[in-house]
């Protein structure tokens, strides 16, 4: 029988998955300041996906949770991850570690990575680039990642209910 792994042992594996690629073999940051972990006078954040919190128990010194009124299908609140700019890397959320991807889910639960439209104002990549211009290794890991979650049924959950709010 397959041994149940715990929310904490889930997001440290695909953490650990996605440390070492990034949208570009060059650091994207330098192409706009890290636009991305810029903070604001508004609230502004990362959403945490299902059960992402226990990662962040105790909270770090550089971040907050907040409650946002955004909530899936099934009734689940999604927390906002924020930080002040600056973060321990390794710890940072899935969210930014995805980012500027997303999958675009459809009702049929199939996905395509997509360009993020959130981060049309802000990042460059957004901007201007396709899918197949970033890091084939960044998308390859980001995509094998999602399918991941896509198997959990809470975040199943909160990908198609992100993909309605955003796409659809
Ligand atoms: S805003 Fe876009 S280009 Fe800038 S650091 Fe973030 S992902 Fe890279
Ligand atoms: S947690 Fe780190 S990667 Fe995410 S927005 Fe903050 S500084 Fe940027």
């Amino acid at each position: 029988m397959k041994k149940k792994i715990s929310p904490k042992e889930f997001y440290e594996s695909i953490y650990r998955e996605l440390d070492s690629v990034t949208p570009l073999k060059v650091d994207c940051g330098k192409l706009c300041d890290n636009a991305c972990c810029v903070v604001t006078d508004e609230i502004t954040g990362m959403y945490l996906f299902p059960f992402e919190e226990t990662m962040y128990s105790p909270i770090p010194e550089w971040g907050k949770i907040y409650d946002t009124d955004f909530v899936c299908k099934s009734g689940r609140e999604i927390n906002l991850f924020t930080c002040q700019g600056t973060c321990d890397r390794e710890k940072r959320p899935l969210s930014c570690r995805i980012f500027p991807l997303i999958p675009r889910v459809e009702k049929d639960g199939s996905f395509t990575l997509v360009m993020d439209p959130r981060g049309r104002e802000m990042c460059p990549l957004c901007k201007v680039m396709r899918v197949d211009e970033l890091d084939a290794d960044f998308v390859k890991t980001v995509e094998k990642v999602m399918k991941k979650c896509m198997l959990v049924k809470e975040c199943r959950d909160f990908l198609c209910s992100l993909s309605e709010e955003i796409f659809f």
